[in-house]
């Protein structure tokens, strides 16, 4: 029997990415770190861009966005992660389904006091209460969101622009992290199928020169580069394959 751990792929990460601003002690006893998930599916995504782009392996900045109904963001220098947006659980980073990503950690207790919740209470409504589910109090599915956005639903539509907004501040800091960007590749339910995350992001990093091909961009769950001939930075789709991520790493051990 062969475990692939979706953590593996981080484990690259640099101590500036994976420590937190706590009393070392943690870390010493407990290893509370970050150690980030996903990492087959980034691991896959990242290379199949290395692929497609015509980059160096040893050479190359690429952000990869898997946003499902769990989602992070990676930076992947050189072919190594060198920081994703999970942390020592899944909770931290971008706003998901039902998670909440990053807050203000006083958070907790000020809702345990005020909703005379146990910390476990508040960490489970963190983990599945929230996100834009909690926030929209529709629907954890973004194919619900847009269709109650468009029908005037404020907090639908509120939720869908939060979103949007962390998962493209994600994005601008790990462009600073690598000290640039090659590629920006979309992959997960969300990722692969829906336009307009994609341009919230894109949107985002018009300086960049980044810009997409409307048509290309509009195709759902095809491996493609949606960014126009021009663009500066690569935009890209490409479906994940955990499966045959696992594969060849079991193939590779065994
Ligand atoms: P995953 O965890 O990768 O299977 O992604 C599941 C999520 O992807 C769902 O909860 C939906 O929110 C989102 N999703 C799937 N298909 C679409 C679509 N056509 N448009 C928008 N979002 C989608």
């Amino acid at each position: 029997m062969v475990a692939v751990f979706d953590t593996a792929f981080h484990q690259t990460m640099p101590k500036e990415a994976y420590l937190y601003g706590i009393p070392h002690e943690y870390y010493d006893k407990y290893k509370v770190r970050r150690y980030g998930f996903h990492g087959t599916s980034h691991s896959y995504v990242s290379g199949r861009a290395m692929e497609i782009g015509g980059l160096d392996p040893k050479n190359s900045k690429i952000i990869v966005c898997h946003l499902g109904n769990g989602a992070s963001v990676s930076a992947v220098k050189n072919g190594e992660s060198i920081d994703t947006s999970m942390g020592m659980t899944p909770l931290e980073g971008l706003i998901m389904g039902t998670r909440s990503g990053d807050l203000d950690p006083a958070i907790l207790e000020f809702i345990s006091k005020k909703e005379n919740l146990s910390l476990e209470e508040v960490t489970n409504i963190l983990n599945k209460k929230s996100g834009v589910l909690g926030m929209s109090g529709v629907s954890s599915d973004f194919r619900d969101l847009e269709e109650a956005a468009a029908a005037g639903n404020e907090r639908a539509e509120e939720a869908l622009k939060v979103y949007g907004y962390r998962v493209a501040k994600y994005v601008g800091s790990y462009i600073a992290a690598m000290n640039g960007v090659d590629a920006i590749v979309f992959t997960a339910g969300l990722g692969e199928n829906d336009k307009n995350i994609r341009n919230t992001v894109a949107a985002h990093l018009g300086f960049l020169g980044v810009e997409l091909d409307q048509e290309l961009n509009s195709k759902r769950g095809q491996e493609l580069v949606i960014s126009k001939p021009e663009s500066k930075v690569k935009v890209m789709v490409i479906p994940t394959n955990e499966e045959l991520a696992i594969c060849r790493e079991t193939v590779a051990l065994v």
